[in-house]
């Protein structure tokens, strides 16, 4: 018998450029990652493999709210390990059903459904609000129809970059599952003309987050909301990546006092530890699911559901909005006051922040090559913003260091 070539302990590292060279030859190229090789996380710090620290200011896109590896919330999914991880819905389990209530309390609502990935829950909501249509609203079978935004970000299933105004997400992986209408974002007159007898949802990012951190006009969720509420639309807001104190309010709906019909919450549900998402909404939604008709292996699985409210938890308890919002408004007054000939707009809500780079300087991804050369991981998204979203659980001398750095960098 031979024996298999079998790789050295993860503990055993190699060069920056052999992780890299290993990762390119071994995974589907679908990301374009910085040159960091990262192996050590605590908090708002991360640590690459050569032992150079680095302040994590993308959080991987605010899943990690709670900063990396909460002590709370790791012993709560190492504790739960030491239990029960698994059980599939067939079954209950003692962790699915306290998670649920607490998130619903918190969140103010009836019931909540629990997914995995943000995607998932997304495409609960569009299932679970066409069928609403169906049955309450006596659209005709199959007529349903869901209003989106141009510049969305949904998550990457089929039916998702289906509705996306990205032909990036699009091309080459129809054909898409009918059904969208994509109108401008901020427009509410645009959301009122787009709206029709057989208009089931609008579903909406309370802030764009992968379109570059786009703040949306004053008052357009609460009119947005009023308008459906109207005309009988149901209104959805996707705050997975906006919600949990991301923006400064525990949702970014409560900015405008929005509460929405169907509120969808994911990445730092997980504490950065665990895929958990959810699809919270009152009874008269979620009751048009039925005993199969929706399901997930691991959603509610109670590793999920303990780490879930464990992340929840930590939020409230350290009171990561009001944090958010402080650390947010003074850091992007400090942003804003650095001299520099390429930025052309700094904009965000709470620890949510967008660094507009100037076309005539460039795109984005030059000035985070350099942040990371000073030891700052950020990420740009849509060529010109830099974003900068570090775990609200950073500390103000944390982000002061940091802005000597990406003053440096802006500057030059
Ligand atoms: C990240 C994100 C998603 C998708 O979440 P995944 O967990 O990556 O599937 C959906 N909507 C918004 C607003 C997001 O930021």
């Amino acid at each position: 018998m031979t024996t298999a070539t079998v790789s050295p302990p993860a503990s055993a590292t190699k060069p920056t450029a052999a992780y890299l060279d290993e990762a390119e030859r071994w995974s589907a190229h679908n990301y374009l990652p910085l040159p960091v090789v990262l192996d050590r996380g605590e908090g708002a710090w991360v640590w690459d493999v050569e032992g150079n620290r680095y302040l994590d200011m993308l959080s991987a896109y605010s899943a990690l709210n709670q900063g990396h590896r909460h002590p709370a919330i790791v012993s709560a999914a190492r504790e739960q390990m030491e239990r029960l991880t698994l059980t599939s819905r067939a079954f209950h389990n003692d962790q699915m059903g306290p998670f649920l209530r607490e998130l619903c309390e918190v969140a103010g609502y009836d019931a909540a459904l629990p997914m995995n990935t943000g995607a998932e829950a997304v495409e609960t909501a569009v299932k679970m609000v066409r069928k609403w249509g169906y049955e309450t609203r006596g659209i005709p079978a199959d007529r349903a129809e869901i209003v989106v935004c141009e510049d969305n970000f949904h998550g990457r299933t089929t039916t998702i970059v289906g509705f996306s105004s990205d032909e990036q997400y699009r091309e080459g992986f129809g054909p898409f599952t009918p059904g969208f209408k994509i109108v401008p974002y901020g427009d509410v007159e645009a959301l009122r003309a787009a709206l029709g007898p057989n208009t089931a949802g609008f579903l909406v990012e309370p802030v764009q987050g992968e379109a570059g951190v786009v703040v949306p006009p004053d008052g357009y969720l609460a009119e947005a909301a009023a308008l459906c509420r109207e005309e009988g639309v149901a209104f959805i807001a996707d705050e997975i990546q906006t919600g949990l104190g991301r923006t400064g309010r525990l949702f970014c709906c409560e900015w405008e006092d929005v509460r929405p019909d169907v509120l969808v919450v994911g990445k730092a549900l997980g504490g950065g530890v665990y895929p958990v998402s959810a699809v919270i909404a009152d009874a008269e939604f979620m009751d048009v699911f039925r005993p199969g008709d929706h399901g997930s292996t691991f959603g509610g699985n109670p590793l999920a559901a303990a780490v879930g409210r464990a992340s929840l938890r930590v939020v409230l308890e350290e009171d990561l909005s009001r944090r958010s919002d402080e650390l947010g408004s003074w850091f992007k007054e400090q942003l804003r006051a650095i001299p520099s000939p390429h930025v052309q707009e700094v904009r965000g809500k709470g620890l949510m922040i967008g660094v507009v780079i100037r076309e005539s300087s460039g795109t984005a991804r030059p000035f985070c090559e350099a942040l990371q050369e000073r030891g700052i991981l950020a990420k740009e998204t849509h060529q010109q913003v830099v974003r900068f979203a570090p775990p609200l659980t950073v500390e103000q001398s944390q982000l002061q260091d940091a802005l000597v750095d990406i003053a440096a960098v802006l500057r030059e």
